[in-house]
């Protein structure tokens, strides 16, 4: 057992989230439209800000226009009222990165208020007085980078509709002429068919081009990104293939191998006659080792098989966590049992907590943290407590020792491969450092999350968070 050691009995915490595995990719792309559209939100209101410096100053004399600050109103208004929609529609979606074909629907809306906005701001700055129409073009860039190319040409020509429409509307005498300068310039263009004409088809022209530069350019940018992806594709299957080699090789070492255990354990059973006292004890030691290198070929392949699924591979139905939790207390408290160690089952009773995941490697993620709390735990004295906790849409199962605890500095190593601290192995000889490995592939394919606590010389505890898909009695 260590020692009390007070200066090292601070509590340390750590909370792993993987994340999941399968959806890397996706991931990226979705994460990326949901950061733009996030920062569209920002941006519009800074906009909104500008709109209202811009009012304030239409009530001066400071600038030498007439602007009436309604107008400037209207569009805070409007935008403001777009953009608040824009964030509560955009909460629900941000966090989930499989819906791409509402993140972009969204990020159109977007653009078309803006549109919309714009428009109204063009009209009452005197249209072809202002300077616009560059904000419709620096909406049309970003539709390159963010749409398809003939996506983005649509949203590139509805931006020169709505940039032109005041213009063309005042024309044809629908809408009256609004001018920001009282002046002979304002008379000299406005009803001229001409120069109205060329001003709007200049300006679409103007559109046109920069939509294609970009766009050459974005397609280029999307071209390389999709061979990185395919580079990163290429690159999960040389993996996998690897780890499945691995398993293979490992897999023919446990047939021979589980034959030579059975021919020690014969000799060491005394069934070929009893053996001299040194040599019994050779044998008995020959046994352990046969032992401990069978937990690591067991594990190598466990990790290996679980390394090579992926979670549509996996075949996820709905299991109760907490038969799970009561079949692998069970066994926790027979394998305790001999070092008198108990297991304190405080799930017996539990209404069921139902989740979409794989029994069996559930059975392992609860088997390997029971498994560890008795390991590191002292012999009479040590105890495991196994509890769960429910919240709407949630499920917390803590296992909880008093056992050595793990040291501050170890505690973001534990999930590594092989990784063992050394108070761990003063304590138990015996372990492969795959255990905890195997937790995370399993707490990873079913987009869960693990916090770890502990103080040395007191305890650890590992809280595994569930979503779950149901609470109570149910017909199974
Ligand atoms: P193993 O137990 O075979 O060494 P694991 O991967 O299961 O391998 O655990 C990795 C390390 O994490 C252990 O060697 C130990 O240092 C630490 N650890 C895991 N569980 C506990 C626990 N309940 N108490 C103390 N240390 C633990």
């Amino acid at each position: 057992m260590v020692k009390d050691n007070p200066v090292t009995r601070k509590k340390h915490s750590f909370f792993y989230n993987w994340g999941s595995v399968t959806t890397i990719i996706p991931d990226i792309r979705n994460q990326e439209l949901a950061a733009r559209a996030t920062w569209f939100i920002k941006m519009r209101w800074l906009a909104i800000l500008a709109c209202a410096v811009g009012a304030v100053i239409a009530t001066t004399d400071i600038v030498p226009a007439d602007v009436n600050p309604v107008d400037f109103v209207i569009t805070i208004a409007f935008l403001s009222f777009t953009n608040l929609l824009y964030s509560k529609i955009g909460h629900n979606l941000f966090g989930d990165k499989t819906r791409r074909r509402e993140l972009q629907r969204l990020l159109l809306w977007q653009m078309f208020g803006d549109f919309t906005a714009l428009s109204f701001l063009t009209y009452s700055l005197g249209c072809i007085e202002t300077p616009m129409g560059s904000l419709f073009m620096a909406h049309i860039i970003l539709a390159t980078l963010l749409f398809s190319r003939w996506q983005s040409l649509m949203i590139a020509a509805a931006g020169w509709v709505y940039a032109s429409a005041p213009l063309m509307l005042e024309l044809a005498g629908i809408i009256p002429v609004q001018s920001i300068f009282k002046s002979e310039f304002r008379e000299a263009v406005s009803h001229d068919f001409g120069i109205t004409l060329g001003f709007v088809l200049a300006s679409g022209g103007v559109y046109l081009f920069c939509w294609y530069l970009v766009s050459e350019i974005s397609s280029s940018l999307k071209l390389r990104e999709r061979q990185l992806e395919d580079a990163h594709q290429m690159m999960i299957k040389i993996d996998k293939e690897k780890t499945q080699s691995t398993l293979l090789a490992t897999h023919e070492l446990k047939a021979p191998f589980a034959a030579i255990k059975s021919y020690v354990y014969t000799l060491r059973d005394g069934y070929c006659g009893q053996l001299p006292e040194k040599a019994q004890a050779v044998v008995t030691r020959i046994g352990n080792r046969c032992d401990q290198i069978t937990d690591r070929i067991t594990d190598i392949i466990h990790l290996s098989n679980l390394r090579t699924l992926v979670v549509t591979e996996m075949n996820l139905v709905s299991v109760n966590l907490i038969s799970v939790l009561c079949e692998e207390a069970g066994e926790g408290a027979l394998i305790g049992e001999s070092r008198k160690i108990k297991i304190i089952n405080l799930v017996e009773n539990h209404p069921p907590v139902h989740i979409m995941g794989s029994y069996e490697h559930l059975k392992t993620l609860f088997s390997n943290l029971i498994q560890n709390a008795i390991n590191y735990s002292p012999d009479n004295i040590g105890r495991v407590v196994v509890s769960v906790e429910t919240s709407p849409g949630k499920a917390e199962v803590a296992v909880q020792d008093n056992g050595i605890g793990i040291p501050k500095d170890a505690l973001d190593k534990i999930f590594n491969d092989h990784f063992r601290s050394k108070n761990a192995v003063a304590h138990h000889a015996g372990g492969t450092g795959l255990g905890l490995s195997i937790v995370k592939e399993i707490v990873v394919l079913h987009g869960a999350s693990i916090q770890v606590e502990s103080i040395v010389g007191r305890g650890s505890s590992f809280t595994v968070r569930f979503d779950t898909i149901e609470v109570g009695p149910v017909n199974e």
